[in-house]
């Protein structure tokens, strides 16, 4: 089979290796690498029907990762999706209230990171061993809340490895950020930062193209890569799920011969939807994909104006992995609607870095005619958990409810029909107080932990172990510092 190679979003004239471009995480000159081209699936989904998520993800994968052998991808897909997961299907389907909820959460940190954060410390890992790197590898990542201990556990005490994590003090849940302070692991370290995400996702972004530190680093021994949704290694195993959806929702009837599914994704970096576009790209029957978002609603603007501005008050939500103005992933749409022009693209990244903003052409936002924009408001949100709840009794999680609460809409007002699939993010147990709320008064005091018991008696789920777990975890991590002493944290975490 022909080399799948990978250039940047900002220089198509330079290629490197899938391997390379996972170990890297962002090119040099600050582009994302993205595919020479999206390929063909070569299974058809009838095939994938009857296939396990494993065999699946191999089938997507080998396509993508060309330069992994067969051997070395099967043993990191056997390494990821085993026993952690607490269900063999992974990516189970669910339906309720008339749609489709493929729930993603199953994983260790019971939020969709793990679909991906499960395999990347092994692609990274075989991607070091296949380049002959000799250096420590150390993962930088800005997190939300929920990428931030999906990167933790998988990446703890793998040999080779150190991770520091960056969150956004106060605005994450406090079951995220329990999850990520009482993280076990030599290599780990957690910092919290006074700003938002963005300002967490900006430092990060300096540190990688800091050429000087490189340089000390590399003396002490030590490289840098990304566990962000930036680096290709997560893209490519969420692109798996969706071929996976299709093919099982194929096999069960739910969709036809010709029909194709609409899936409606909560959003806020644009990773997980752009998974949802490739994985259309590669022959999936996928229709639109409707772009979820919370009030932070950069996204649903530009899709309906065709500019972006990330201007603006940033707004603390109820859904916080959401809250994000600059979406990082957008850089690859931006660059497949430009024509794979990596000039034109470098110049708009240029104007969102210097003003904040930038607009595309006509014939550019015409190219993006699959994406259709909405957001729903916290009112809206909260409504969506209710209404589900007292219709059906399933419980879903505040992102979950966003891209339900939109999709609901999009089909009142026409612009998509059924089968729509929701593409469910997180446990509801990771933000008990705000769906709690949702569904009853809750008094405004109460301890996270009996919101997590009243959860459980309202939806008869079983409290996931990764929340009782927390209960009494011993808390392993206090650092905290400003945006502008990150670099200095990470110099003194490893010791150069
Ligand atoms: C990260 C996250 C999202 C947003 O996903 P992107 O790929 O960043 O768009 C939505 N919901 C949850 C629960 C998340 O953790």
């Amino acid at each position: 089979m022909a080399q799948l190679l990978y250039n940047s979003t900002r220089n198509s004239n330079e290629t490197v290796t899938a391997s390379t471009a996972v170990l890297k995480g962002l090119a040099d000159d600050g582009g994302l690498f993205v595919p020479e081209c999206i390929p063909q699936l070569d299974v058809s989904m009838d095939a994938l029907g009857d296939m396990s998520y494993g065999e699946v993800a191999y089938e997507v994968m080998k396509l993508f990762l060309t330069d992994y052998t067969k051997e070395e991808l099967q043993s990191c897909i056997a390494g990821a999706y085993d026993q952690k997961f607490d269900t063999q299907e992974i990516a189970p389907i669910e339906q309720v209230g008339g749609m489709q909820h493929l729930e993603l959460f199953h994983g260790p940190t019971i939020a969709f990171k793990d679909m991906a954060l499960s395999i990347l410390p092994y692609l990274l890992t075989t991607a070091a061993r296949k380049n002959d790197v000799g250096q420590d590898i150390v993962i930088l990542t800005a997190t939300s809340g929920d990428t931030g201990k999906a990167a933790l556990a998988g990446f703890a005490d793998v040999p080779g490895t150190r991770i520091i994590v960056f969150y956004p003090k106060g605005g994450v849940s406090r079951i995220q950020e329990l999850q990520m302070i009482t993280q076990g692991g030599d290599n780990t370290a957690v910092v919290s930062i006074s700003g938002n995400f963005d300002h967490a996702q900006t430092g990060v972004k300096q540190l990688f193209e800091d050429k000087e530190l490189a340089k000390e680093l590399s003396d002490a021994g030590f490289v840098f890569s990304s566990a962000n949704s930036i680096n290709i290694g997560r893209l490519v195993p969420q692109v798996v799920y969706y071929v996976y959806a299709c093919a099982k929702l194929k096999k069960n009837g739910v969709l036809c011969d010709g029909d194709v599914l609409n899936v409606a994704v909560p959003t806020g970096n644009f990773g997980n939807i752009l998974a949802a576009y490739y994985a259309k790209q590669m022959g999936a029957p996928i229709g639109k994909l409707v772009c979820a978002s919370n009030e932070n609603k950069v996204l649903y603007d530009f899709l309906s104006t065709g500019e972006y501005d990330k201007n603006r008050p940033f707004i603390l939500t109820s859904s916080p992995s959401m809250d994000i103005l600059v979406s990082s992933n957008l850089e690859r749409l931006i660059y497949e609607a430009a024509g794979r022009d990596a000039e034109m693209t470098k110049e708009l990244m240029g104007s969102l870095k210097e003003q904040g903003r930038y607009e595309i052409s006509g014939s550019m936002k015409e190219k993006l005619r699959d994406f259709i924009g909405g957001y729903a408001t916290e009112k809206e949100t909260g409504d969506a958990i209710s209404s589900l709840y007292e219709k059906t009794g399933y419980v879903m999680d505040t992102h979950t409810a966003v891209a339900r609460a939109v999709a609901q809409k999009k089909l009142e007002e026409g612009e998509i029909e059924n089968p729509v699939m929701v593409v469910s993010t997180a446990s509801p147990y990771k933000f008990a107080p705000s769906v709690c709320a949702a569904i009853e008064e809750t008094e405004k005091m109460a301890d996270e932990f009996s919101l997590v018991e009243r959860l459980h008696e309202l939806s008869h789920v079983a409290v996931p172990e990764a929340v009782r777990k927390l209960q009494d975890a011993q808390i392993l991590h206090e650092r905290h510092c400003t945006p502008q002493q990150m670099k200095e944290i990470v110099k003194g975490i490893l010791g150069v």
